[in-house]
């Protein structure tokens, strides 16, 4: 039997390289990394010799036969990605699919190649992917600046608190802090404790791997009014983040709408319906979970603007929200397109995860029914005003259609923020680079350099396109000459823990 990867596969392809026969797929070098949502075990192939499962930095593969409940449906999903596959030789395998591709040797580096002195700013995934890199691929010495106290980046402060095997992944980064060519330096901020420049001027090469810490906004009436937050407010608050205040989401109303169908849509959904016994024992907030305890939310709307086919959650968090046996999950059937498009449905489009669910055409004038706690999915709903006085009263959808709730949670996206002495693109939010280069010695990566989508894997192969611009450059004797040696300890304060 077979291994399976299951939901919470994070794409970072630690699987892929430890594979002894090949059968892990899209591999980083083929056109559909980065575009699929997971990574698939082809169960013609696997051996059973439970490498890749050793690997999995999220715990995410397991043993097909060992799957129970609703994870059994991972065996049937590995599967289908093979299906296509056309079956021409005996073992049903398609030509040369499973063969190894020749080796490649992107990166040139002289074995007179003298260690560099780095420093990284961030130490969320972005951040520590490079640093890996840089730690294994060279002799770099790093120094890893954040300005929080506590190391981790969004996988302390962003993934939910009910995604412990996520969260694991943080062990793989941190053991990295401790290595003896690092230097961790917490607490200190770029732009308040220690300039652009004064970095320049000491280390060899700088990567910013700063993230995309505010939200987007929806530009449209209402939106700063109380009760109207942003997901990236809630998602800080129920991981106890040092920015954000213990009472700073109000869940005194039973309806809370969530703009956005993306998976911090999702996340935030799943938290306040969740049942706050099932979060005891997490690394949740302890304030937010004593807030969750007395909390009224019996509803919440998923609010898309667009159809089912056209949602912005993937399928395995969608799919483990079907799965929930403590929330009903509702499709708003107010417009004849979407039962159309999930009825209309290939097994594999994201619509028809939504089949087996019920339909309802909801009166969103009268409160939320009571019983077991419930998530509408509204599609084809673009938001045209947050409605109310001085607290928000509703959200109202185009056709006129007013939902009454007491709370909008705004998720519709994440949106990095200028670095004093850096460049901005205010279009995108991002850091203009070129392959991760901003200038010779300046460089970016994850979500400040490509924008704010996609999960913690796609940062490995990010920062690997980041990592060889510098090195390149470094090899060229392009980088710019240091200033400044020496005096980097006190610049950059003692070493906190975290
Ligand atoms: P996202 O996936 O980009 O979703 C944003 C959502 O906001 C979309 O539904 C989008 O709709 C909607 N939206 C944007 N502008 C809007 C507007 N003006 N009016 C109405 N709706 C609007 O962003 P995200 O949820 O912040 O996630 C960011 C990234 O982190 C994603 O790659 C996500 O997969 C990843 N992530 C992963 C996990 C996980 O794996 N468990 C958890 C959290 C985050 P349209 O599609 O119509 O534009």
């Amino acid at each position: 039997m077979a291994f399976a990867i299951t939901q919470t596969c994070c794409n970072d392809a630690s699987c892929v390289s430890v594979c002894p026969v090949n059968c892990i797929h899209p591999t980083p070098d083929e056109p559909d990394f980065g575009t699929t949502e997971m990574l698939y075990v082809d169960p013609r192939t696997c051996i059973d010799c439970g490498a890749c499962a050793d690997a999995c930095p999220v715990d995410a593969i397991f043993p097909a036969d060992s799957l129970l409940g609703p994870m059994r449906a991972y065996a049937d999903i590995n599967a289908a990605y093979y299906a296509d596959q056309e079956p021409v030789d005996v073992l049903g395998l398609a030509p040369n699919f499973h063969a190894w591709g020749p080796p490649t040797f992107d990166r040139r580096i002289p074995s007179d190649f003298a260690p560099l002195d780095v420093a990284v700013v961030g130490t969320g995934p972005a951040g520590m992917y490079a640093v890996e890199d840089l730690l294994l691929h060279t002799g770099s010495r790093v120094t890893l600046i954040d300005r929080l106290p506590v190391a981790g980046g969004l996988v302390r402060y962003g993934v939910a608190p009910d995604h412990p095997s996520t969260k694991k992944i943080g062990e793989t980064f941190a053991r990295f802090h401790d290595h003896p060519r690092v230097k961790l330096r917490l607490g200190v901020e770029v732009g308040r404790d220690v300039s652009v420049d004064d970095l320049a001027e000491r280390y060899d090469a700088v990567i910013y791997a700063v993230g995309a810490s505010s939200a987007r906004r929806l530009g449209i009436a209402g939106e700063d009014l109380p009760g109207s937050l942003a997901a990236t407010t809630v998602v800080a608050w129920y991981n106890g983040h040092p920015d954000v205040a213990a009472d700073a989401v109000d869940l005194s109303a039973e309806r809370v709408v969530v703009v956005g169908t993306g998976n911090v849509a999702l996340d935030v959904a799943r938290i306040l319906t969740a049942d706050p016994a099932a979060l005891a024992g997490t690394e949740i907030s302890p304030e937010a979970l004593s807030r969750l305890r007395t909390s009224k939310v019996r509803e919440v709307v998923l609010l898309a603007r667009r159809g089912p086919e056209s949602a912005a959650y993937t399928r395995p968090e969608l799919l483990a929200l079907t799965q929930r046996e403590d929330v009903d999950l509702v499709v708003d059937s107010h417009d004849p397109r979407i039962a159309e498009t999930i009825d209309a449905a290939a097994p594999g489009d994201k619509a028809a995860l939504l089949r087996d669910l019920a339909r309802e055409t909801v009166d969103w004038s009268a409160p939320p029914r009571h019983g077991k706690r419930r998530i509408v999915l509204r599609f084809h709903s673009a938001p045209e005003a947050i409605t109310g006085d001085s607290q928000v009263r509703g959200l109202r959808v185009g056709g006129g259609t007013e939902i009454a709730a007491g709370q909008v949670i705004r998720a519709v996206g994440y949106r990095g923020t200028p670095v004093p002495g850096l460049p901005f693109d205010e279009q995108t939010g991002t850091i203009p680079n070129e392959g991760g280069r901003v200038r010779p010695g300046t460089y970016v990566v994850g979500w400040i350099k490509r924008g704010p989508s996609g999960g913690i894997g796609a940062n490995r192969a990010c920062a690997a396109e980041t990592v060889g611009s510098l090195l390149d450059e470094a090899v060229a004797g392009r980088l710019p000459a240091r200033k400044r040696q020496g005096r980097k300890a006190a610049l950059l304060g003692r070493r906190r823990g975290g």
